[in-house]
């Protein structure tokens, strides 16, 4: 072999190896192309896994709204929140299409909080969600509803101006230039067939895809049925007339037969009685037998009631522990009867484990205690709360208004405070009060411990003993100034009664001991007022009290408040009120300085006469006082 044939053999084989070493790295390369294709796709599909999860969390999130009973703008507002928060579109709303005597038009039901409505809110002005916006038949907005068709727009400013066309057209411009939304999708949601309104999503992407469109379109599907539904539950629970423990007629359907017999009555002049029912000593039974044995008791009551009403008898649970039975045509001495068979008959009950039970009744008849129905009712509870009070299992019949002693009329109002108005006590202390309150006997002192209790979670610095003292002096007041027996029961309801608003203030603002900046000053001096108002409005036999409470800072030369009324404009009662609160607030200690002896407040009192208060009032206030002390 010659040397070229050598060297064409090498070469050969040399190219051969090349080609092998090029041929394999070809290998490699495509092996890495290939796979990092694959993982992009593994990667892609994640994703679309993910969102699809996330869209069936958020359709599972809708589901388990619909199964409950949670009120439609909760399941709006949590629709709106998922859809927009996990599945990133840059805003979303529910629109409504309303209609009111001025004809349609749209308004927002829910949107979502984002920087993409507060910039738009920003430029527009007066916000898009408190806005009547228009409703145009020919609008885009219609057309959905129309074809029932979910739409994707650019043309964002256009979408604006249909539901404000009086906005300038550079407003509207300026609303949708420079900033991330490239288009709105709109769906229309029609449950049942109904116009409802919207579901309005704004992305910032161009195009929408068709897996998208059909996930939105399934959504919306989703919030028509939960709007269905909530309106269902709603229907559902407003037809409702019976109490789900008892099978009794709820407080609802009572309240409402009840109107339609006081029309009855009226018409036809005839009377009918209201029993009420409450159970003794339930939370013993709670607490020594567990709360199922608690719900037995109630459900034996209720069927006694059941089973002793006639035909046109009304027995209802109002709530908790506590029945009324409606009895139309029957006047007291019927209802009488009746009660007592009732009592009797939950008292020969055999309960399994507690044994037996008994409950407190009270009797009152229309007409004949009140023709006025929330003061029968009121009455109800009173001779209930007597019931109570005499030591329970026994009916009495309620006393009229003008028959009932100021001391009862004190008790009952602050049982019904205790148990009906929120007042920012603890339970535990409420509790104990309306114990003490329902045991009173009204020879006793109770009605003043309670009252001095009361006033010290609001007035640490207040003494047990005062609210005697203070009713004792009204009481001479009144007697020295002549006033009739009704004035004076009102006035020592009042005494009793004047700073309960003090029980809705801040305690930090009570017990402050720098001086108060004028604005607190402001709050302590209005605030109280107005919650006294509020606590006792409701509450009908204290509607006489109430003017003596609200006029109780006006001064005798016209410089105090609410009204600034002077002399005798200002009720005598108000005066004397007045002039009580201010000595024993002397005589007490404050925060901010010490306490006064009584002649030394005495001397204040004297120094303010024919100022703060009337000169002969202070007079003889003088002369009762210092009875008193010196
Ligand atoms: P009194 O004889 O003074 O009426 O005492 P009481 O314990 O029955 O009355 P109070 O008003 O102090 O307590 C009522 C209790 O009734 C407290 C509450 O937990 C209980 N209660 C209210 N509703 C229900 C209920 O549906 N089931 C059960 N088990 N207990 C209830
Ligand atoms: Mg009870």
């Amino acid at each position: 072999m010659g040397f070229f044939d050598k060297f064409k053999e090498y070469t050969q084989a040399i190219s051969q190896i090349e080609k092998s070493i090029y041929g394999e790295k070809q290998d490699y390369l495509e092996i890495y192309e290939r796979n990092q294709q694959l993982e992009k796709e593994i990667e892609l599909r994640t994703r679309e896994l993910n969102d699809a999860n996330k869209r069936m969390l958020s359709l599972q999130h809708i589901w388990d709204m619909m199964n409950s009973s949670t009120p439609l703008e909760n399941v709006l507002e949590q629709v709106v929140k998922s859809i927009q928060g996990e599945l990133g579109y840059l805003h979303c709303a529910i629109i409504r299409k309303l209609e009111d005597e001025n004809g349609e038009y749209m308004q927002i039901a829910i949107q979502s909080k984002d920087s993409a409505i507060a910039r738009v809110n920003k430029i527009i002005g007066v916000p898009i969600e408190v806005r009547r916006l228009t409703y145009d038949p020919d609008s885009i907005y219609a057309d959905t509803i129309k074809n029932k068709k979910i739409v994707q727009t650019h043309d964002l400013g256009g979408t604006l101006k249909y539901i404000m066309p009086d906005l300038p057209d550079e407003v509207a411009k300026a609303a949708v230039t420079n900033q991330p939304c490239k288009s709105l999708i709109i769906i229309p949601l029609c449950p049942m067939n109904s116009e409802f309104g919207w579901f309005c999503v704004f992305t910032s992407r161009e195009e929408l895809t068709e897996a998208e469109a059909d996930f939105l379109s399934l959504y919306a599907q989703q919030i028509e049925m939960s709007i269905t539904i909530t309106d269902l539950f709603l229907a559902v629970k407003e037809q409702a007339v019976t109490d789900p423990l008892t099978g009794l007629f709820n407080r609802r359907h009572f309240e409402e037969t009840l109107k339609k017999e006081v029309t009855r009555a009226k018409r036809q002049n005839q009377p009918f009685s209201v029993i009420g029912i409450d159970l003794d000593h339930l939370k013993q039974i709670n607490d020594q037998y567990g709360h199922s044995f608690g719900d037995l008791a109630i459900k034996t009551v209720a069927d006694v009631l059941k089973s002793n009403a006639r035909s046109v008898d009304l027995p209802a649970r109002m709530g908790g522990e506590e029945f009324n039975v409606l009895l139309p045509g029957i006047d007291s001495n019927g209802a009488m009867i009746a009660a007592e068979r009732i009592r009797k008959a939950i008292e020969a009950k055999e309960l399994d484990t507690i044994g037996h039970i008994t409950a407190s009744i009270g009797v009152a008849t229309f007409f004949e205690h009140s023709d006025n129905v929330e003061e029968l009712l009121e009455l109800t509870d009173q001779a209930m709360y007597m019931s109570k009070r005499n030591g329970r299992n026994q009916v009495t019949l309620a006393k009229p208004i003008s028959e009932t002693s100021w001391q009862e009329i004190a008790v009952n109002t602050f049982i019904e405070i205790l148990s009906k108005r929120k007042i920012p006590i603890p339970q535990e202390v409420t509790n104990d009060l309306k114990e003490k309150l329902q045991d009173t006997d009204l020879s006793k002192d109770t009605l003043y411990t309670v009252a001095d209790i009361l006033t010290t979670t609001y007035n640490p610095m207040h003494s047990k003993g005062v609210m005697k003292s203070k009713v004792l002096l009204a009481t001479s007041l009144a007697k020295r100034f002549d006033l009739s027996k009704e004035e004076s029961d009102n006035l020592r309801v009042a005494i009793l009664l004047y700073d309960i608003g003090n029980l809705m203030l801040p305690q930090e603002l009570l017990l402050k001991t720098t001086p108060l900046t004028e604005e607190e000053r402001q709050h302590i001096k209005e605030h109280p007022m107005i919650a006294a108002q509020e606590i006792l409005k409701p509450i009908s036999y204290v509607q006489d009290v109430i003017p003596i409470i609200e006029h109780h800072h006006e001064n005798w030369d016209g410089t105090g408040y609410p009204k600034k009324l002077s002399h005798d404009n200002i009720p005598l009662t108000s005066q004397i009120v007045l002039i009580i609160d201010a000595y024993f607030a002397l005589i007490e200690h404050r925060p901010y300085r010490a306490k006064l002896t009584p002649q030394e407040a005495l001397e204040i009192i004297k120094q303010d006469a024919g100022k703060k208060w009337n000169e002969a009032l202070v007079q003889e206030f003088v002369k009762l006082t210092e009875l008193d002390h010196v």
